[in-house]
């Protein structure tokens, strides 16, 4: 399918083609539509594969930008995949009028952040995080988001930790692998 054929919005497809991609990588081809639908996603997936823009592509396609509340959240294991994260979705979002920021460190607890209208959770990355020792500060980030939360987790690997979090977090997701 293209992008075209996926569903995506007038204005995210402007931005996708400007940003110079033309056709979806094997992890867009079958991960875009399902997450667009809402449902609950387990992508097992390299980087290199187009995760990164599959992630900036879905959000872009969800958030409601009519709106200022913020409404995805993406964890990631490294300021720098936060930042690569936020460039691609600006980039790809330029003519949609979204608004994303890297942040590091823990702005929740703080409450510099507003959770209450987060609908989206992406965990990027997360064998890398788990490795990182990460575990708690996710779960601690969980239990601050509303319950009707979409869960979208990617992964080189799957190992008992990640499918752990996976049981807990996401209700009956759909597997992928690339
Ligand atoms: P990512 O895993 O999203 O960081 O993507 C890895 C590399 O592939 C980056 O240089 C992306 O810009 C590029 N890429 C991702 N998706 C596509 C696509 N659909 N078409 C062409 N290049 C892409």
């Amino acid at each position: 399918a293209s992008f075209e054929e996926m569903g995506i919005k007038d204005d995210l497809l402007r931005g996708i083609y400007q940003y110079g991609f033309e056709k979806p990588s094997a992890i867009q081809q079958r991960a875009v539509t399902p997450i667009i639908q809402g449902r609950d996603v387990i992508a097992q997936a390299q980087s290199g594969t187009g995760k990164t823009s599959m992630i900036a592509l879905t959000v872009c396609q969800f958030v409601d930008t009519s709106k200022r509340e913020v409404q995805a959240l993406i964890l990631s294991p490294t300021r720098e995949l936060a930042s690569q994260t936020e460039k691609v979705i600006l980039a790809i979002g330029d003519f949609i009028n979204i608004q994303a920021h890297a942040c590091i460190g823990d702005m929740i607890k703080r409450r510099t952040l507003r959770t209450r209208d987060i609908k989206m959770l992406v965990l990027d990355e997360s064998d890398e995080m788990l490795s990182r020792g990460f575990k708690d500060q996710i779960y601690d980030v969980y239990r601050y988001l509303p319950p009707d939360l979409q869960v979208v987790l990617i992964s080189a690997t799957l190992p008992h930790e990640i499918l752990e979090m996976t049981n807990k977090f996401m209700t009956d997701p759909i597997r992928i692998l690339v």
